[in-house]
């Protein structure tokens, strides 16, 4: 198939390269030129003729900085596959604006940091069309180990939002808990061994385990990106009080303003042993 792929950052340059060894047609756009085989100028090569296009870019202005260079060119017969986490609000408003010209839309937010993506583990949260998700359902699971339908557009959306605000405050836990143990003089050795029977033990404990003992924060998921989804959960949150998720934002704003942005959001252990 003619796929295209709209963000060539830390995810999307590992599915464009995936999709590539399956044997599709592959054109990537990012808006920083990267030097990839299947690299095009703009985003409308990109789209253009594809029948799928993928955008995996920030957030809701970059979706739609991407939406303002494609939509021209879009028409009946192309699938575009939003997978950038974004509000529910912004997916209806990035889906009216493809379905105006015809193309059809399917949110697909996702889990899975990097290493999930280059091993293909990822899992999409699909909102929409049903019948869309199984035209796109064999493009979708090669990339991941799931597709799981949700329900309407925008309900995937709010889904992922919610699946951050979990991590985000697992994240927070287990790093404070770190953090005490370090501070009573506990090795790094004793305090995973002991978490590993231990009820509170985590899928991401399990990931993030290398990176807090070596205390090396490369970027699997950025520290912006978390603050992002939290910032939009709780605009999205109306009347929930989310006071965890409020109080924990103060911790990535908090990394943001030392400009920890572009690192692994676990790198938030780093502040938890600090006193304030
Ligand atoms: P990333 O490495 O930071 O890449 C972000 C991409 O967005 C880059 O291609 C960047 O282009 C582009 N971008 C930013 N602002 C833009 C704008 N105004 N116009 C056009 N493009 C713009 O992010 P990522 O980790 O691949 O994540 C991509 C999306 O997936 C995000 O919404 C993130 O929350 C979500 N997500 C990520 C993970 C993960 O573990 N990494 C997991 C689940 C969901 P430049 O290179 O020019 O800056």
């Amino acid at each position: 198939m003619k796929i295209g792929v709209c963000g060539l950052g830390i995810i999307g340059s590992v599915w464009a390269g995936n999709l590539r060894q399956d044997g599709h047609d592959v054109r990537g756009w990012n808006r920083s030129p990267k030097q990839f085989p299947w690299y095009v100028p703009r985003a409308s090569d990109a789209a253009n003729d594809a029948e799928i296009i993928f955008i995996v870019v920030a957030d809701p202005p970059a979706v739609q900085n991407v939406l303002n260079q494609i939509l021209p060119g879009l028409h009946a017969g192309q699938v575009v596959i939003q997978s950038s986490t974004i509000s529910p609000k912004a997916t209806l408003a990035s889906a009216r604006q493809v379905q105006q010209t015809g193309a059809a839309f399917l949110e697909a937010p996702f889990t899975g940091s990097k290493p999930a993506a280059e091993r293909r583990q990822t899992v999409f949260y699909i909102g929409g069309d049903k019948r869309l998700l199984e035209q796109v359902r064999p493009v979708l699971e090669r990339l991941a180990t799931s597709a799981l339908y949700i329900g309407p557009l925008g309900s995937a959306s709010a889904l992922k939002l919610a699946m951050n605000i979990n991590i985000a405050l697992v994240a927070q836990g287990l790093c404070e808990s770190l953090a005490f143990a370090r501070a009573a003089g506990i090795p790094d050795d004793a305090y995973f061994a002991a978490l590993k029977p231990n009820v509170s033990h985590s899928g991401l404990a399990t990931l993030k385990e290398p990176k807090l003992r070596a205390r090396e924060f490369s970027p699997q998921f950025s520290l912006k990106h978390m603050a992002k989804d939290l910032r939009l959960a709780l605009d999205a949150a109306a009347d929930l009080p989310l006071s965890q998720t409020r109080q924990v934002m103060q911790t990535y704003e908090a990394g943001l303003k030392r400009g920890w942005g572009d690192q692994d959001f676990s790198v938030l252990a780093e502040l938890l042993e600090q006193k304030p």
